[in-house]
Formats: structure tokens, sequence, C-alpha cells
């Protein structure tokens, strides 16, 4: 953020243009995410190909919408594209998690943020993927003004798209930013492939809790593993995942796998402080990865959520972002505490960008892990289960 200050005007407009093409294609499904009934509404499925493993790309910290008002800015978002495209063509994943901070709400400034989601989520979608988000700190942050705004060059003449000739200032540009409702409601009423989901309301302010299931194509009736997804909070409220959201987890998980009988992967995108208690100072076995170059930047409280995981045999990994300079996995009791990789170029750091991709196989049952770089490289491969 505010790496450039040079005011690009004609590239911005070009490039609102350009993500207002883009956003033609869209469609349309009957799914009203805020009327979700919690105990009547079956887990969504994604099936597994027959005789192939089930794989998942994870790309964190994608970052869209910096600086949208000079060339650097945009020329991040197509960087991020670039990397996401190279992974999913060398990965063929079966399904994508982006795993918050999709955007960077902060530095949007234009009323509505879900332009740039849509770009964010294109690559996954123009071939076919099907794809689940949560959100991060960033998403529905508030607009900070640009102190460069201030200087000789002056506020750049924004694009207002409600903006009315007889009104100024305030009324005609107001950077209210997009809640996480308003961005959830657009990715599932425009996406046909989007598995997100606004949990039950009575979870606010957090939005982003959910539960999937993989099935096997042999037997869709039996599942192979459970992906829960929850809101660790940031932006307009606290980082925190809430006691009322570890209770609903518990809940649901003892609804839907009384015996722990199923795998379980968890996934949020800030770490909690259980992160900060296994994080190594180098890395070496049992942990693995490759850069470990900051102070985990964990949630302010916790609240139980950990406690309820450590507890259920069937829980094998959580997986999050926020800390762009770690891609480690560490034991933690039974299960693994994993750092997703910095897949946008978008956000602070300057390490190589790269996506975390799962792999869950059913006979022999086994989850295998691993990082797939920008540049086609391959490290970091552990074993969670
Ligand atoms: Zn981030």
């Amino acid at each position: 953020m505010g790496r450039r200050s040079i005011v690009n005007l004609t590239f911005f407009s070009f490039t609102v243009t350009y993500l207002a093409l883009q956003l033609q294609p869209i469609y349309t499904i009957g799914f009203d995410p805020q009327i979700i009934q919690e105990s009547t509404t079956p887990v969504p499925s994604l099936q597994a190909r027959p005789g192939a493993p089930f794989r998942i790309a994870l790309f964190a910290d994608l970052h869209f919408g910096e600086n949208a008002w000079s060339d650097w800015g945009p020329r991040q978002d197509f960087n991020s594209i670039r990397v996401m495209s190279s992974v999913l063509d060398a990965e063929t994943p079966d399904f994508v998690v982006y795993l918050g901070d999709v955007i960077t709400a902060n530095n949007i400034p234009i009323e509505n943020a879900t332009l740039y989601w849509d770009q964010a989520i294109s690559p996954t979608r123009s071939r076919g993927i099907p794809w689940a988000s949560v959100f991060g700190n960033h998403d529905d942050a508030p607009f900070v003004w640009p102190l460069e705004w201030f200087c000789a060059s002056g506020i750049p003449q924004l694009w207002c798209p409600l903006a009315n000739s007889s009104d100024s200032g305030e009324a005609a540009c107001s950077f209210k930013g997009t809640s996480r409702l308003g961005l959830m409601k657009k990715e599932v009423e425009r996406n046909v492939l989007s598995y997100s989901r606004s949990g039950p309301n009575d979870l606010w302010p957090s939005v982003s809790n959910y539960v999937l299931q993989v099935v096997s194509s042999d037997n869709p009736e039996s599942p192979l593993v459970y992906l829960y997804f929850l809101d660790s909070g940031g932006g307009s409220y606290p980082e925190v995942i809430s006691t009322a959201q570890a209770e609903w987890f518990k809940r649901k998980a003892e609804e839907i796998n009384p015996d722990s009988r199923v795998p379980e992967l968890i996934f949020w995108h800030i770490p909690s402080k259980a992160y900060k208690s296994v994080a190594p100072f180098f890395i070496y076995k049992p942990c693995v990865g490759s850069i470990n170059k900051e102070w985990v930047a964990a949630q302010e409280t916790e609240s139980g959520i950990m406690n309820i995981l450590v507890k259920r045999p069937s829980v094998k990994a959580v997986f999050v972002g926020h800390n762009h300079g770690l891609d480690w996995c560490c034991p933690y009791g039974k299960l693994w505490l994993c750092f997703a990789r910095h897949t946008g170029y978008g956000g602070y750091g300057n390490w190589e960008r790269g996506a975390r991709i799962l792999e869950i196989t059913k006979e022999p049952f086994s989850i295998k892990s691993w990082i797939r770089m920008e540049d086609g490289k391959v490290h970091s491969e552990v074993t969670l289960s």
C-alpha cells in the first residue's frame, strides 16, 4: 500500500472498464445465502473423480484492488491472476479454497468491491473448477485515505458509479466498502460454481461459517472428508473466532459425524494463538515448510475453538493464511496447524508466490499436502493423515 504515488487516471479508467466488461457473462442461481436453515439443510457435496484422489488448491492473501488509482496496483492483480493460472494448470485441482484477504478493501475507492472479488475468482471460474471462500481481515475493512492524495497532485478524479452531477464529496463517492454479507451474496448469486455460504444468522457478525463434504464417486452416501470453513473476523470487527462459532462447530460436527468416523479439515484466515505455541524458531522435523520469516500474528483472543478441535480425533488439520512470510505445518497434539502460502502479488512481502495443495486419497486413506510455486517448483511435502 502506498508504494507508488504516481496517479495514472487513464490506466485506472481502463482498468475499471476492463473489470466491468469481465463481469458481463454472469449467471444467477436461485439461492439466498441468508435463509440457510442449519439443521434442515443437507451438507452440500463435492464428488471426487472416479479412481482419482481429491485435490484442493488454497489461494491465500491475494489482496486484489490495491492502489487502483495508480499503474502499480492493477499490475499486481494481473500478476496474481498469472500465479493462480499457473498453479491451476499445473495441479488441475478439483476444488479451490480462497483463504481470505481476497481483496484489500481499505484500499478500494469505489462503492462496490465485488468488482475486484470477481476478478480474483475469475481464473478458477474460467476453468470450470468449483470453489469456496472465507473472509480475512482486509475483505470488508473500511477505506483508508492515502496520505499521498493530500500532496501537490491532489485527490485523483475517481470513478464513482452512482455520482450525480449535483452531488459532491461524500454524497457522490462515499467509499463505504462492501459488507461481508454483501460480498458473499454477490459471489453466490453470480456463480453456479461457488460453494461459499453465509452461515447461520446467529453467528453474526461472522459470516463465512459453513461445512461441505467430499464424497467418492462410487459411494455418494458415504463422505470421504468434511471441510469446515470459519470466519476468523477482522476488518469491521475484532479478529476472533467466537464462543458461538466454536459451539456451532461442535454441534454441527456431532450431528453429522457423531462417531468421528469421517476425517475433518478446517479452514479460516487468521491463525489462532495455538499457532504461536507450535511456531518453530528454525523449521525442522516434525514441522515442514520453507519460509519462517515472521512472528505468528494471531487472533486477539481464544474462545474455545482449539479445545474443541483437539478433542475430536477426526480433526486432522487447520489451514490459515494472514502471515505472508510463513508456510509451515507443525503438529499440535494429534492434529496439524498449517499455513498456506502467500499467493497474491498484493499485500506485504516479496517472498515468491505459490499455493498450498491438499490431496485426499480414499484407499488407503491419506491426506497429503505440498506447496506449488508460481515457477512450477514443488516443495514441503507432508503427510497429514
Ligand atoms: Zn493478507
